[in-house]
This record gives structure tokens, C-alpha cells and sequence, in this order.
């Protein structure tokens, strides 16, 4: 018994890339923009409510579906932000994050040998999940167009489709490229779910984070004709009220697709965050200004920084949204974005990860960097000062 006990639909799975550019963060002394979570907390009142919440004996196992409070909250904000109106007792199920309720998803909905049509580069999560399931994974490629901004071809998104994919798999806002997919985007996407009969999963983590300047807003693709029959919609707390640390997500849709996710998760965590449901209910009922304040205070950040990256020499590609900005090393003198991120904490004292390796064509994505900006401004400020390094270098 000497060879490796793991399975081998997971061995092309090793540690992420995180985990090596943290821990290269600590042993530089470097500034870590390289793993996208906030460093300040959340609403007071969120935080107040679970406190209270432990306290006051919210500590056994709330339902499987999670508590009926948050259900009921995450049903009025999705009416409230996206005009989509959802039953909390059928169409609402709270999952541990949203990462939990994308395994849970692909693993209901995949036999093995399925496919699911997703865009690269992709969530490192999607991946392994789809894996795990025994499906394969159909990627269709993100590439930097005229203004640098994210598109795809056509003609490879409908390759893509064919008698055996069960599932779309939609990230939008999009993390890492920073893309918010067009309503002509989704609606060709729409077209295909229905001419092949396919679900989709979507995952709208960042929908509170579209900055004023995107070229359109968010549409959630269940909104489309046609799309709420057949679309499980995926968002969660940690990344709309910065608790990253909490994993309180949820799965919506049509009754059938959501009792076909409990039925998977029951056996996956069961429950989680008894304590944090009740606060997280609190916080989805935030007066509008929260919302528009957070994406204000990050759209700051994102210009701070991108200053510092151009004024740096890098070719930045538009962030629409999420916490991310992508950079193009090329007319920096990179060739190889793993190679670029490895040395920049020696060179400057930043921390940055390689986009490459969430992609399938690898050659798409080697030239290619990704910074998160979700940290005080002090830190973004202090980080552009370091970046400016490069151009003296
Ligand atoms: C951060 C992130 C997640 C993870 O959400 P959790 O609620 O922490 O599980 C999922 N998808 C995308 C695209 C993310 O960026």
C-alpha cells in the first residue's frame, strides 16, 4: 500500500495555488492581494444579531432547509434586487457557502460521464466538483477583446453543447476577470439551455458588486424567458456583507431542482451555521444604502489600484465587478504568469496569483495576473506605492 491512497478523479487536484502565494505573503512580509477575501468585517448589525444569536441558544442543528427567518429573507431580496419571486418553503434551500451548494448541485444533476458547459478560467471549486461526480467538464474560453474587455466565441459556446451536457455552469459577476456577462450574452446562453434542455447553475456570488461603469448591469439569467423553470440561482453572505469565514450560502429555484440539492447536502453537512442564519437574515434585509455603499467603497479601491497597475506598466483589463482586477504581464517582460507571481514578492512586496491555472487552454491564460482589492484602502494605497517599484526595477 504504497502508492497514493487518493482517488484518481482527484489527483490532478493538488494544493491550490493559494495556499503556495500565501504562504509565500507570510515568509515575504508581503501585501496579499493575491486571495480575494475582505480584511474588515461586515455590517454592525449583522455581527450584533449573531452574537445575540449565540447567546441566546441558536446552537443546535437548525433545519435541514435552513431557519424559515432566512429563508424568507433571502426570498424578499431576491424579489427586492431581481424581480424574481420564490416560495420559502420550496424554492430556497441554505446551503454551507455557496461552494457547498455547487458540489451539492452538480452532484445531484450529473450522472457520471455528463457533461457541464462552463467558462474558463473558472472557480478552482467548479473543477474538482465536476470531477467528483465523473462528469467532464466542456470549458468555453474567456480572452481579453478590443478595450481588453472578457469575451467568447460563439461558435465555441455552441461546440460546447451537445446530446450529453445535463448543465451550464454561469459564474456572472465573474471572478477572475472581473466580467459581467451582457444580457445578449446570457440570451444566447438561454437559447442553448432550451434547445438542448439543459439546466443551468449560476453563480451570483458578486451580485451586489457591479460597478457603476460596467456596460450593463446584473441580470440574473433565471430572469430570462424561459430560464426560471430550469436555472438554480447560487449566492451567498460572504462576499455581499464580507464574512468569507461564515459559509452561509443558498441555492433557488424550481421546487423540483432545490429538493434535488437538499437531497444531496443532507448527506454532505446537513446543516451549518445554526448561530449565523438568523444574522445573515438580518443582513440580506439591509437598507438599499448598504449595498450601494459597499460597491461605492470597492469601486474606489479598484481605481486606486488600477492606477497603481498602469502607472506600474501592466495592461489592465476593465473590472466590471467582483473584488478582482486582471493584468496582462506581457509589456511588463512576463512571459509565464506563474513565473511572474512567484518572483513579485521579491521584486515589489505584493502578492498576486496566476490566472492561468483556471483555465483548461492554458495558453489563454499565461500571460495573465489576477489582484483582489477588497482590502483598506491603506493597503491598496501602500500596495500601488510597491507596485510603482517595477517600473524603477
Ligand atoms: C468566493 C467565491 C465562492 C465561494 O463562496 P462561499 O460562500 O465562500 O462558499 C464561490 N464562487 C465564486 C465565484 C467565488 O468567488
Amino acid at each position: 500500500m504504497t502508492s497514493d491512497p487518493l482517488v484518481e478523479r482527484m489527483r490532478p487536484f493538488g494544493t491550490t495555488i493559494f495556499t503556495e502565494m500565501s504562504a509565500l505573503a507570510v515568509r515575504t512580509g508581503s501585501i496579499n492581494l493575491g486571495q480575494g477575501f475582505p480584511d474588515t468585517d461586515g455590517p454592525a448589525e449583522m455581527l450584533d444579531a449573531a452574537a445575540r444569536a449565540l447567546r441566546e441558544g441558536a446552537n443546535q442543528y437548525p433545519p435541514l432547509p435552513g431557519i424559515a427567518a432566512l429563508r424568507q429573507a433571502v426570498a424578499a431580496h431576491e424579489q427586492r434586487f431581481w424581480g424574481l419571486s420564490r416560495d420559502p418553503d420550496s424554492e430556497i434551500v441554505v446551503t454551507a457557502g455557496a461552494t457547498e451548494a455547487v458540489a451539492a448541485a452538480i452532484l445531484a444533476l450529473c450522472e457520471p460521464g455528463d457533461e457541464v458547459v462552463c467558462f474558463e478560467p473558472y472557480y478552482d471549486s467548479y473543477a474538482a466538483s465536476i470531477s467528483l461526480a465523473g462528469a467532464v467538464r466542456r470549458p468555453v474560453t474567456l480572452r481579453p477583446g478590443p478595450g481588453g474587455r472578457y469575451g467568447f466565441d460563439e461558435d465555441q459556446l455552441r461546440a460546447a453543447f451537445g446530446p450529453r451536457t445535463r448543465l451550464v455552469l454561469l459564474n456572472s459577476p465573474h471572478n477572475p476577470t472581473g466580467k459581467v456577462f451582457t444580457r445578449a450574452e446570457l440570451t444566447l446562453i438561454a437559447d442553448l439551455c432550451q434547445e438542448y434542455g439543459t439546466y443551468a447553475v449560476t453563480d451570483e456570488v458578486y451580485e451586489h458588486l457591479v460597478f457603476t461603469d460596467a456596460a450593463e448591469p446584473h441580470v440574473p439569467l433565471a430572469s430570462l424567458p424561459g430560464m426560471r423553470e430550469r436555472t438554480l440561482r447560487i449566492s451567498s453572505a460572504g462576499k455581499t456583507f464580507s464574512c468569507t469565514g461564515w459559509k452561509v450560502g443558498w441555492a433557488t429555484g424550481p421546487a423540483s431542482l432545490v429538493s434535488a440539492v437538499m437531497r444531496v447536502k443532507q448527506f454532505l453537512t446537513f446543516v451549518n451555521a445554526g448561530p449565523l442564519q438568523p444574522a445573515v437574515a438580518v443582513a440580506l434585509g439591509l437598507p438599499d444604502d448598504y449595498f450601494t455603499g459597499f460597491r461605492a467603497a470597492l469601486q474606489a479601491r479598484r481605481d486606486r489600484l488600477v492606477t497603481g497597475l498602469t502607472e506600474a506598466g501592466f495592461d489592465v483589463q476593465p473590472s466590471e465587478g467582483t473584488y478582482f482586477v486582471t493584468a496582462d504581464i506581457t509589456r511588463s517582460g512576463g512571459t509565464s504568469g506563474i513565473e511572474f507571481c512567484r518572483a513579485l514578492p521579491e521584486r515589489c512586496g505584493v502578492v498576486a496569483v496566476p490566472t492561468e491555472v483556471f483555465y483548461d487552454d492554458k495558453a489563454a491564460g499565461r500571460h495573465l495576473i489576477r489582484f483582489a482589492f477588497c482590502k483598506r484602502e491603506e493597503v491598496i494605497e501602500e500596495a500601488a506605492r510597491r507596485l510603482a517599484k517595477l517600473k524603477q526595477s
